[in-house]
């Protein structure tokens, strides 16, 4: 989850989950965002397509780490296609995605969700008997209200929130390897105290991350930033 869009939801969802898989987990993706996947795109499988067997719907699969991903991307008749469904529509289709996919032999499954405490994160909280919240926030939306809604949401819905990331945490000069605080310091772990969370990673803006997500390679990104994570 994160409070607002452009903190980098989904390439946190994708980074957990080639750390996971780098731990031979089974691991999947379903992409909730449905206004705005990314997913796909992350691990090159925009032009993916998707089965359906006696067992459901088989999702793609990536190149690397075998992460099972399902996106409604795969599902749209073309790229452009936008969707545009109320709530309840979209609360169906999340419930259809979970329930008719064969996710058989995964030990986890992530969910990347549209920003904010909508329709999405309302409907998962309510069915889907979630382990834990993971909360993305870059350090300057950590001191803005946001993050805590999201964090408060999870609390009266009673799901566990298994730990904040900061993401643009810092910038390490490539040429002298200072590092810079760009957008405050140590932001997460102060709202970690505050709520008794842990912080599960700080994660710095590092255009390798940036240009290898846009060239579809996620997977090839070699630094794991993660800290060990008790999901
Ligand atoms: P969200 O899912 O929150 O909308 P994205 O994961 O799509 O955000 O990230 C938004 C943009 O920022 C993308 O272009 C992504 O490649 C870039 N980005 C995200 N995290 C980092 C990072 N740590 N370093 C560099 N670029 C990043």
């Amino acid at each position: 989850m994160s409070g607002k869009g452009g903190v980098g939801k989904s390439t946190v969802t994708a980074l957990l989950a080639i750390h996971l898989a780098r731990k031979g987990k089974k691991v999947a993706i379903l992409d909730a965002d449905f206004l705005g996947p990314s997913i796909p795109k992350l691990f090159g499988l925009d032009d993916a397509s998707i089965g359906f067997t006696e067992k459901g719907i088989e999702p793609a699969i990536t190149r690397k780490y075998g992460i099972k991903v399902l996106s409604i991307q795969f599902l749209l008749p073309e790229k452009d296609t936008p969707v545009i469904w109320r709530g309840p529509m979209i609360a169906g289709v999340i419930k259809d995605l979970i329930g008719k996919t064969n996710w058989e032999g995964v030990d986890y499954l992530l969910f990347d969700l549209p920003p904010g405490t909508g329709d999405a994160p309302l409907t998962l909280m309510q069915t889907a008997n979630l382990d834990g919240v993971v909360m993305v926030a870059s350090p300057t939306e950590l001191t803005s209200i946001i993050v805590e809604k999201a964090l408060n949401m999870a609390k009266m819905m009673n799901t566990r929130v298994t730990g904040l990331v900061e993401n643009m945490s810092y910038f390490k000069c490539p040429h002298c390897g200072v590092i810079s605080h760009i957008f405050g310091k140590h932001r997460a772990r102060k709202l970690a105290e505050k709520y008794g969370l842990e912080v599960l990673a700080e994660i710095p803006i590092d255009p390798e991350l940036a240009e290898l997500s846009d060239l579809g390679e996620i997977e090839s990104y070699e630094t794991d930033y993660f800290r060990e994570i008790t999901l």
